[in-house]
């Protein structure tokens, strides 16, 4: 478990530039992270990651403590199973896990005994990771490459918080056949009181530390679970969070004004499903896969952080996959699980930098443009933290 060794009265470099001679007690922290890097550019994103938060650990003087273990197709090949007991049990004595991405050609035949994915949902599960965190942050440099319009997109700062182990994807389901041939399938979104508190009191307090408004996503007009969502968190938010700005919009509107005022959502909760389809609507905002980092988080034990792209099998081995999105999943970890909020922003502004000096990976320019590859990328992180 991470520790704090000690304090010491230090001068924050993260300030430099705002208050040159700010100070600001610095705590010492002895955390051990586990690497699932996983399948495809996986393992090279994931060594990106790697080479960042050793540089930003060894000028804090923490000390970072890293395993790496095995997920995914990978997995299946050198021991059968996409998660092995050992990687579990190294995950579940871990401060934090970074995971690169599973999965690729090799492992998709339909009728294997299991799948590459299979690792992902069970390591979810085994940590009891019930909050998906999914920032959408469009960056100034990069405003061109989405497919929206820059005086839509500009300015967009979105944290989604999906509900993770509930509802339409884990109720009961099935499918029968009726007596006229016909068959007859169902899935059913269940939720509890419980499940609905934990992850709107996790989503208010991120508001608080935010721009203070919470928007509160559910279909409350036709179904019942989403009615019992909007009686839960009505009464959380007039109890606990009356400082807070509180709204809530359907589902379907949510779609809509996503692509027309994203600017105006600070944090956004909802259940697994809208989650599901609500996020990656938003990951076309800042315009590249590459650049977009998740987290996964229980109520205790360690989180999950990765980039939200996949093992990208077309562009695996050539050295030229973009690290952004692992790095600031690392930048994440540092926030969320290891509390270094100060080197967290130290990534992030490193990364916005980086943009900002016109550096570019080959999925970040049109085609023909001139760009850099994955390592060179991470060393200009490097250089820039
Ligand atoms: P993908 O995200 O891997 O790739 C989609 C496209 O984006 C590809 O052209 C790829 O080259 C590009 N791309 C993705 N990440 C990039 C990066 N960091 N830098 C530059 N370009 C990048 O999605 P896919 O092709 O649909 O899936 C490939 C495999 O990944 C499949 O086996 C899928 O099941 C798996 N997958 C895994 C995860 C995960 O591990 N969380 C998520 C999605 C897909």
């Amino acid at each position: 478990m991470a520790i704090l060794q000690t304090t010491r009265a230090a001068s924050d470099p993260s300030f430099v530039g705002q208050s040159p001679i700010r100070h600001s007690l610095e705590v010492l922290l002895k955390a051990t992270i586990v690497l699932l890097p996983g399948d495809g550019i996986g393992p090279e994103v994931i060594a990106s990651a790697h080479r960042v938060l050793v540089q930003v650990a060894q000028s804090h003087g923490h000390t970072l403590e890293f395993q790496e273990h095995k997920i995914g197709g990978i997995a299946i090949d050198l021991y059968g199973d996409p998660l092995p007991e050992e990687t579990i049990a190294a995950c579940k004595r871990s401060d934090a896990v970074l995971l690169g991405a599973v999965g690729g050609p090799k492992w998709d035949d339909p009728n294997a005994k299991t799948r590459p994915e299979a690792g992902l949902l069970k390591i979810r599960k085994e940590l009891g990771l019930f909050a998906n965190l999914r920032p959408i942050v469009t960056f100034p440099e990069l405003l061109d490459s989405s497919p929206l319009k820059r005086s839509i997109i500009e300015g967009t700062d979105i944290l989604f918080f999906r509900e993770l182990t509930g509802g339409l994807y884990f109720g009961p389901s099935g499918c029968e056949t009726l007596p006229d041939g016909q068959q007859r399938a169902y899935s059913t979104a269940v939720y509890t009181t419980h499940e609905v508190e934990r992850i709107v009191r996790m989503a208010a307090d991120a508001a608080r530390t935010r721009r203070k408004k919470l928007t509160m996503v559910d279909k409350a007009n036709v179904l019942e679970a989403s009615r019992l969502w909007r009686r839960v968190s009505a009464k959380i938010m007039h109890e606990q969070y009356p400082d807070l700005e509180y709204e809530v919009v359907l589902v379907d509107s949510m779609a809509m004004h996503l692509l027309s005022r994203p600017t105006s959502f600070d944090v956004v909760v909802t259940s697994n499903m809208f989650g599901d389809i609500l996020t990656d609507e938003a990951s076309m905002l800042p315009g590249s896969l590459g650049m977009l980092p998740s987290a996964s988080i229980g109520s205790s034990g360690p989180g999950l952080y990765e980039p939200i792209h996949g093992s990208a099998p077309d562009i695996a081995g050539k050295g030229i996959a973009n690290p952004l999105a692992t790095i600031l999943a690392a930048a994440m970890l540092c926030r969320h699980s290891l509390g270094l909020h100060a080197e967290a922003e130290q990534i992030e502004r490193a990364v916005r930098k980086v943009l900002a000096l016109g550096h570019r990976t080959a999925d970040l320019v049109p085609r023909g443009q001139p760009s850099i590859g994955t390592e060179a990328m991470t060393q200009k992180v490097i250089e820039n933290l």
